[in-house]
């Protein structure tokens, strides 16, 4: 049975050598989630069992403790774990630092541990092995009792938010994968193409699995003033394929009002042809009518919109299938639906975005590949009863369509760290954040475990601090936290 560990945590290992403490902990945790005696003699001393080198090894674990513990970093203590001041003491560091402690004992036989010692190319004396043997005996029976919020036996691991976690609770947590949208690209005084690459690669490091681009011609009043810059949408993915290896492409949501639907299944497929199959195809509706209006666009009526909407979704197949098939839609059509290439991927996946109730979301039921929606957990979960409606209707299947989420948020690792750029910005972290915009790490896994458990596959976030050094990779913490 998996274990569920709240994230963040301080998580003793205790056992004696060769109980298969360093064993788990690389199975389970990123290399700079765990803080290893062993390694740190290796470090500051003539290898890992240089004993001479203990006392520095154990004082930089401990300043390393301090420091991902002042930044609220999951932290894994891998050494015998054997003494109880150090279990003490690092128990309440957890709890200055609003933390859990876990303690993960390891229960190996006797026999087992003298075994692998002996295997080992470097074993520890027979009598030191005996000794650890004992007090780990005599340490066991109390472990439970000793403050830790709870003692877990050495089984995979399920990470969950410290807000959701429960002690006794052994459900696993859902998955939820993100992407990532980039929607400002006012850099400053740094080259624009680099910056993008940059931002890709380090998001593709981080763990997102897409990376998401708006489709427009100015930037949109929710992000920033008309004149800052906007790139376009498929250019500027073309050149994030050419930069990366396996994020997924789309756009977030291609409007279908400027491009001519021929065109756009042309521009779709080569973008995926060029990224070797890691195109999405976002697509809507259209809203921005100013925007239409300022670039000589037909704006056209509500309910034209949504018959575009309806006739693309069946178009675009269509467009990215064998042979020159004839298409007749509502609004448009396409005598020759003649393009090569096709896309690399079998089914190059749509999703719709907009989530109005009586016809988009029935379109979705329909013909989508995966929905888009925003808000918090109720309101997703209002949307999906919703979809479920309508795909019991036309007799689709809802667990085939993936639930993506859009959502605006800041990632910051401590509150100390988000409190001072509020204080900067003059503004309350409450002003600052808005009601669903995340803040430290632990508040964005708490957040997105509510998204999770509502329905939520994949979540996009536009970071509002994008800019800010090391922001990527802060969220990358979030992203373990759900890659069960
Ligand atoms: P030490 O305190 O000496 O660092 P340790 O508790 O970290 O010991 P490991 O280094 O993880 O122990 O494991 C010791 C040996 O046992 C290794 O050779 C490892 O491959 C083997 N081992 C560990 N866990 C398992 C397991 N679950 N099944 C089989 N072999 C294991
Ligand atoms: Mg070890």
């Amino acid at each position: 049975m998996p274990i569920r560990i709240p994230f963040p945590s301080v998580i003793v290992l205790v056992g004696p050598s060769g109980s298969g403490k360093t064993t788990w902990a690389e199975a389970n945790f990123r290399p700079g989630q765990v803080v290893s005696s062993d390694a740190l003699r290796a470090a500051v001393g003539t290898g890992a069992h240089d004993q001479k080198a203990s006392t520095d090894a154990f004082a930089v674990l401990e300043s390393i403790v301090d420091m991902r513990l002042k930044r609220g970093l999951v932290t894994v203590i891998d050494t015998l774990g054997l003494n109880a001041e150090d279990r003490r003491r690092w128990r309440q560091k957890a709890s200055d630092a609003g933390m859990a402690s876990i303690a993960v004992a390891f229960d190996t036989e006797a026999k087992i541990c003298r075994d692998r010692n002996k295997r080992r190319s470097r074993s520890i004396p027979a009598k030191v092995l005996e000794g650890q043997i004992t007090r780990y005996a005599e340490t066991r029976p109390a472990l439970d009792d000793e403050g830790f919020a709870a003692v877990y036996s050495p089984d995979a691991v399920v990470p969950v938010a410290l807000g959701s976690w429960s002690a006794d609770e052994v459900t696993p947590a859902r998955r939820l994968r993100f992407g990532l949208q980039v929607s400002n690209f006012e850099w400053g005084d740094v080259s624009t193409p680099d910056s993008l690459a940059a931002i890709a690669r380090r998001a593709e490091a981080a763990g997102f699995e897409s990376l998401w681009v708006m489709d427009h011609l100015r930037q949109i009043p929710q992000v920033g003033p008309a004149w800052n810059d906007m790139l376009e949408a498929y250019t500027t993915l073309a050149w994030l394929a050419g930069v990366t290896e396996t994020i997924r492409l789309g756009t977030l949501v291609t409007g279908l009002t400027y491009r001519n639907v021929g065109l756009l299944a042309k521009i779709v497929a080569t973008l995926d042809v060029l990224s070797n199959g890691r195109a999405i195809c976002g697509i809507g509706a259209g809203w921005f009518k100013q925007e239409h209006e300022a670039f000589g666009y037909v704006y056209p009526p509500d309910k034209e919109r949504l018959d575009l909407l309806e006739d693309a979704l069946q178009a675009l197949p269509i467009l990215w299938g064998a042979g020159a098939k004839s298409f007749e839609g509502k609004v448009i059509s396409i005598p020759e639906a003649l393009a090569y290439p096709r896309p690399v991927q079998k089914r190059l996946p749509i999703l719709v975005g907009g989530s109005g109730e009586k016809r988009t979301l029935k379109l979705v039921a329909q013909y989508g590949d995966a929905c888009n929606l925003m808000g918090g957990p109720d309101d997703v979960r209002h949307k999906l009863a919703v979809l479920q409606t309508h795909c019991e209707a036309v007799g689709r299947d809802r667990g085939e369509i993936e639930v993506t989420h859009l959502s605006p948020t800041f990632v910051y690792t401590t509150k100390p760290e988000l409190e001072a750029e509020a204080a900067a910005m003059g503004m309350d972290i409450d002003v600052l954040l808005g009601p669903f915009s995340g803040g430290t790490v632990a508040d964005n896994v708490s957040r997105f475990s509510g998204l999770s458990e509502a329905g939520v596959d994949l979540a996009i976030v536009a970071i509002a601090n994008l800019h800010r050094p090391g922001s990527l990779e802060t969220f990358g913490e979030v992203i373990d936290a759900f890659s069960v």
